[in-house]
């Protein structure tokens, strides 16, 4: 039952504010940044970026490999395709899970020219056998092949194209210490602020040609879960909305009326985060509770909660992750109009003040 039937998308991956690519996200790929200097946020990874590519374009060799680690949908794709746009070289994309076996990533590497990006999606998920013949390849720019079978069989050392191997994973905890080490550049993505993705609507809007005030567009960015491509989806479903509608100009009521017919709440929370908070706060008293009960009581795999529900909640503090399991935070209560409960083990976490600062719009929470 928790295992997600091979082939199939996982659970919680059709919700309008999931961060994973569903199949309505097609058109964000006309929407991506072309240039450094166009990607909005993530100044210190770009600022890094600027300066190793100048120097490797400087020297006339290969990048060294990168890696960005962090949540889905806040660009590392799109920065794997920057980095080879501004070396001016050409550009391979693979993913973890597609390369069964050696041969597969062997064949690819002998295909790349000198100086190449080759892009390697979800690379946490790369097959054990695979890994190995990834290291000397972005050592020494090496390939060990193994020719003939049983005893006959040896080992031949090849030379491959220097390329630069541009990794990318949503949890970097799972790379194993000889990959990760073997990456020269590793650089980690953070959330989004609302002024970025407001940046990254009005930015959208003008390329889709509809117009958006700058209210319109801060309405969505403040729900967009700190993430571009929910903010584009967002964005682009309240196109529609406006469109049926006869808006000609999308402002913060025309954008509010649509995200509320498509069940995000002024956080950005669904109903898969409603029922989440609340199963702690009422089946378990506000925690703390192991994820996997919690996955129980929800009947979602346990991968589901840790991968699409949780680091947005665990990241705006409405959700505490403990040693003895998950606890409510204050933002949670004050968000489902809970009261807190007096006694607990609740930890007053100044960053879950960051909640309150940012609007006093909780007059529907009730
Ligand atoms: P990831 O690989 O991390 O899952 P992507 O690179 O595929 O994320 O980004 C998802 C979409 O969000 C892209 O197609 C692009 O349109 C948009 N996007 C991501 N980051 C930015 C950014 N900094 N500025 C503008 N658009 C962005």
């Amino acid at each position: 039952m928790a295992d997600d039937g091979a082939g199939s998308a996982p659970a919680g991956t059709d919700r309008i504010v999931a961060p994973v690519s569903g199949a309505t996200d097609a058109g964000e790929r006309s929407l991506r940044p072309e240039r450094l200097a166009d990607f909005v946020g993530q100044r210190p990874v770009r600022a890094n970026l600027e300066v190793f590519i100048a120097a490797a374009a400087r020297r006339g060799e290969a990048l060294d490999h990168v890696l960005f680690a962090g949540p889905p949908g806040l660009g590392k794709t799109t920065l794997a395709h920057i980095v080879s746009r501004e070396l001016g070289v050409g550009f391979r994309a693979t993913s973890g899970p597609v390369i069964g076996r050696p041969g597969d990533l062997a064949a690819i590497l002998t295909n790349l020219q000198p100086r190449d990006v080759l892009f390697i999606d979800e690379i946490h998920r790369l097959p054990a056998v695979v890994e190995e013949i990834l290291y000397p390849a972005m050592e020494d720019f090496k390939l060990d092949l193994i020719i003939g079978e049983g005893p006959a069989a040896r080992s031949i050392r090849i030379d491959i194209a220097p390329f630069t191997l541009v990794g990318a994973t949503t949890r970097a905890g799972l790379l194993s210490n000889p990959l990760r080490e073997r990456f020269g550049i590793p650089l980690r993505l953070e959330f989004y602020d609302s002024s970025e993705l407001q940046t990254i609507v009005q930015r959208g809007a003008a390329r889709l040609g509809f117009e958006i005030t700058a209210e319109g567009a801060g309405e969505i960015a403040g729900r967009s879960r700190g993430t571009p491509r929910i903010a584009i989806r967002l964005m682009r479903r309240v196109r529609d909305f406006a469109a049926v509608q006869g808006v000609a100009a999308v402002d913060a009521a025309a954008a509010d009326a649509a995200l509320k017919r498509l069940n995000v709440d002024e956080k950005g929370l669904d109903s898969m985060d409603g029922q989440y908070l609340r199963c702690i706060a009422e089946s378990f008293q506000g925690g703390p509770v192991g994820v996997e009960t919690l996955a129980a009581a929800l009947s979602e795999a346990r991968d589901t909660l840790e991968d699409v529900i949780e680091p947005y909640l665990m990241q705006r503090g409405f959700v505490l992750r403990t040693p003895r399991g998950r606890v409510l935070g204050a933002a949670a209560y004050q968000h489902l109009g809970l009261p807190a409960p007096a006694a607990s083990g609740q930890m007053a976490l100044p960053w879950t003040d960051a909640d309150d600062g940012d609007d006093n719009g909780d007059a529907d929470e009730r």
